[in-house]
């Protein structure tokens, strides 16, 4: 998350809720600003790592939450993955403040990894996990658990440790009013590799037993909130991990849903803040841009159409596993890429991107309608008439016809993309509250946790060895 998904999330509220995207002041109307937005602080973080400009989610996280920058694919521990660091949690639950760690990824994913484990590689999610159930941290929750089995079955260390791992709707919304230390909180509806579902698929069938990652952090916040926990003072992190996932997809209205899902869960911590302004911190940040997101297309110049992205209702992940999957099995048989004309002769197709992603194909010029032919070849049997690279810049490891939907719906918009990896630009910081101040200016992702460090009272300067 950097400030082209910031940006792009607020000319789109501007849209929806009735203004002009193209209007300053219709932009700059509260209502259509995100939470983080308007925090009175704002300052710049570096995202390199020890050994590349474009730095991956474990490195990162590593940066931001031990103080040490390391090499991509490790987590907690040096570039030559010989050292182990604390992080800030782990070193504010020493000192007795209770800690929780909230996802929409999985909790062994990398970001939250960073926040109590030590591995050479993210991979080793299972290793991740046993430590995760060696923390002793008071709440964990949002998605799943990716690699529960394995050398250690975390299921039973969970229990083993007095942890109580819940997953229904009833069962979570009940810690609100009757908070317990130790628990795992899992969301009821996990879409893909443990994680919660994109916030903009929430409105499907599958959706009656979901939380939003708003609702989860409001239990988090409960759980360490209760039984003391204003007492001692707690630590919380919340990740809203498929901004990532939906950028590496180049799918701008799937980042656009899960940024307001974040930003939400901002807006539970900020009433936090409002009932015990003097004693809390709120800290948002991104941990490294994804897709090379921008504001601005070469097919659209200075002019922005936000409101084309107001009929997208589904993400390329449900899409792809729905109605895709579904489309496919039905016009797999016999089909021939060397037709010039697939696409437009099939009127179920044209239907669904409208009807899904509201992208009108009688609107699109002839250049936008061959790049769908060749996506649409390529998704059905495979093959196109394209070269091999013209292919992996065009699709990266995506399905073709989707990313090339959500390209050219993104492109009328007037939003760009570059990549389907991190890119390495400068992040914004957000803060607010007690010693907020820390946080105005430009500097490396490592100071985060060093910030963070010094304002929960750690003397010793980080990084710090386990
Ligand atoms: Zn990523």
């Amino acid at each position: 998350m950097s400030s082209s998904q910031i940006q792009a999330t607020e000319a789109y509220l501007t849209e929806l809720h009735g203004g002009n995207a193209k209007e300053a002041a219709d932009l700059l109307l509260p209502g259509n600003r995100l939470n983080m937005s308007k925090m009175p602080v704002a300052g710049m973080q570096t995202t390199y790592d020890a050994h590349a400009l474009m730095t991956d989610s474990a490195s990162s996280a590593t940066a931001f939450a031990c103080g040490i920058k390391t090499l991509s694919g490790v987590i907690g521990m040096d570039d030559a993955k010989t050292t182990s660091f604390k992080s800030v949690a782990q070193l504010a639950h020493e000192r007795g403040k209770k800690v929780g760690v909230v996802s929409s990824v999985s909790l062994d994913h990398a970001t939250p990894a960073a926040y109590y484990a030590s591995v050479p590689s993210r991979s080793n999610m299972n290793g991740i996990a046993a430590q995760m159930a060696n923390t002793g941290y008071e709440f964990f929750g949002g998605g799943g658990i990716a690699a529960p089995t394995g050398s250690t079955n975390v299921w039973d260390l969970l229990t083993a440790n007095g942890y109580e791992v819940r997953n229904t709707k009833e069962s979570i919304e009940d810690l609100l009013t009757h908070p317990r230390d130790r628990v795992v909180a899992i969301n009821p509806w996990l879409q893909d590799a443990s994680a919660m579902p994109y916030a903009i698929d929430i409105d499907e069938p599958q959706a009656e037993n979901n939380l939003s990652l708003a609702e989860i952090t409001d239990v988090a916040i409960k759980v360490l909130s209760g039984n003391g926990g204003l007492n001692t003072g707690f630590f919380l992190m919340v990740e809203g991990g498929k901004i990532d996932w939906a950028c590496h997809a180049n799918d701008a209205m799937a980042t656009i849903g899960d940024m307001i899902d974040f930003d939400n869960a901002v807006g539970m911590a900020l009433e936090f803040y409002k009932a015990h302004p003097r004693d809390t911190l709120i800290v948002v940040t991104g941990d490294h841009e994804t897709g090379g997101m921008t504001i601005g297309h070469a097919t659209t110049g200075y002019t922005a159409y936000y409101d084309r992205l107001l009929n997208q209702n589904t993400s390329f992940q449900y899409f792809q596993a729905n109605q895709w999957a579904a489309h496919n099995a039905a016009n797999a048989s016999g089909y021939n890429y060397t037709l010039p004309n697939n696409l437009e002769s099939n009127t179920d197709m044209i239907a669904l991107m409208a009807d899904e992603f509201g992208l009108i194909y009688s609107e699109l010029n002839d250049y936008q309608k061959l790049k769908l032919e060749d996506a649409y070849d390529k998704s059905m049997c495979g093959a196109n008439d394209n070269l091999g690279a013209e292919n992996t810049l065009l699709y990266g490891t995506y399905e073709p016809i989707i990313v090339t939907i959500t390209h050219i719906l993104n492109e009328r918009a007037s939003v760009g993309w570059t990549s389907y990896s991190h890119t390495g630009v400068p992040v914004p910081v957000f803060a607010e509250g007690l010693e907020a101040k820390n946080f105005y200016g430009f500097y490396d992702n490592t100071d985060i946790a060093k910030k963070i460090a010094k304002i929960i009272g750690i003397t010793q300067a980080l990084p710090i060895v386990k």
